[in-house]
């Protein structure tokens, strides 16, 4: 058998780049990309097929300290990433120093090829990510190492041939059309979180969760439109009344930025309808992380 299809986990601190090149990778917006940290807080897979072959990409939370118990389920989505990969893709940028030693010991000890991949090389001189190079090469012995720019689309390809180099041979897990494991509305929950961030400062993004309860296709006239109905759960009354701003601006605006993209997302005309809701401390309180899937297959 030739075809060769493998899981290739993409770790690393936060904002490196690792959902834009996941993103870059699948040829299709898949995870939520923004200049805040831990914007990305599940694992999510992005799919490539291509002529004898199938990557299965786990764009993964970026690590950090767990602090909050969100932050603890978060790291798992990385463990369990790390578990279950055939290929390790660690990313970083040059200037950050990676200073996560239980990380690296499961990563040298896992028997797993592993990548190190040095993002935004456009944005500093060869000589930096040379030297960035050498240090890695310190590191990590048995790793290949390259520089890339998921942003520029540099040397993704080199990036895809030496993936393709690690990969075992096995037939296909996922239909070749797919390009996700997860569903349509998990993406427009993902959406709506996005906006939220840039929409919003301070803690209020980071204290909300969206849920979407309805999807519904309907005709409106000759035209099919989609009805979504989607809560955001935030953990305070003074954080509900920063999502709604002074007469309903501010959620006026969100709804507005979200409906566009999910349109976008979908190719239909959507209804959008968003309702706020507090739901105290749920970034510690278990059952509320279980109903947003903070709990699904991640173990724990
Ligand atoms: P993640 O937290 O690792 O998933 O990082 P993101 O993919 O969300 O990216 C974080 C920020 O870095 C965003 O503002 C990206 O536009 C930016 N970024 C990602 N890749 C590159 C790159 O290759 N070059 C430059 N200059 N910026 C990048
Ligand atoms: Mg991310």
């Amino acid at each position: 058998m030739d075809h060769k299809a493998g899981f290739v986990a993409i770790i690393g601190y936060p904002n490196v780049g690792k959902s834009t090149l996941m993103n870059a990778l699948v040829g299709e917006r898949l995870s939520v990309i923004t200049h805040k940290a831990q914007t990305t807080r599940h694992r999510i897979k992005g799919i490539v097929s291509g002529d004898g072959f199938q990557i299965v990409y786990s764009d993964t939370p970026g690590i950090i300290r767990p602090g909050y118990m969100l932050h603890r389920t978060m790291m798992s989505a990385v463990f369990s990433a790390l578990a279950d990969a055939d290929v390790i893709l660690l990313m970083t940028e040059p200037g950050v120093d990676f200073s996560e030693e239980e990380i690296l010991g499961r990563i040298r000890n896992a028997g797993t090829p592993v990548i190190l991949a040095i993002n935004k090389t456009d944005k500093k001189e060869e000589a930096v990510v040379a030297a960035e190079t050498e240090k890695w090469k310190g590191i990590l012995p048995e790793a290949a190492i390259l520089g890339v720019s998921a942003l520029k689309g540099t040397n993704l390809d080199r990036l895809l041939e030496t993936i393709l180099d690690r990969l075992p041979a096995s037939p296909p897990y996922f239909p070749k059309e797919d390009l996700t494991d997860l569903s349509e509305r998990f993406f427009i929950s993902e959406i709506i979180r996005e906006k939220i961030l840039l929409n919003y400062t301070d803690e209020v993004p980071y204290h909300a969760e969206v849920s979407v309860n309805e999807f519904k296709e309907r005709k409106k006239g000759e035209e099919d439109i989609i009805y979504i109905q989607a809560t955001i759960f935030v953990a305070r009354e003074s954080q509900k009344a920063i999502i709604l701003g002074k007469g309903g601006a501010a959620i006026k605006k969100l709804g507005t930025d979200a409906r566009k993209e999910t349109e976008a997302f979908l190719g239909t005309k959507v209804f959008l309808e968003l309702t706020v809701k507090v739901e105290k401390n749920w970034r510690e309180n278990e059952r509320a992380l279980r109903r947003f899937g903070y709990w699904t297959d991640e173990g724990e």
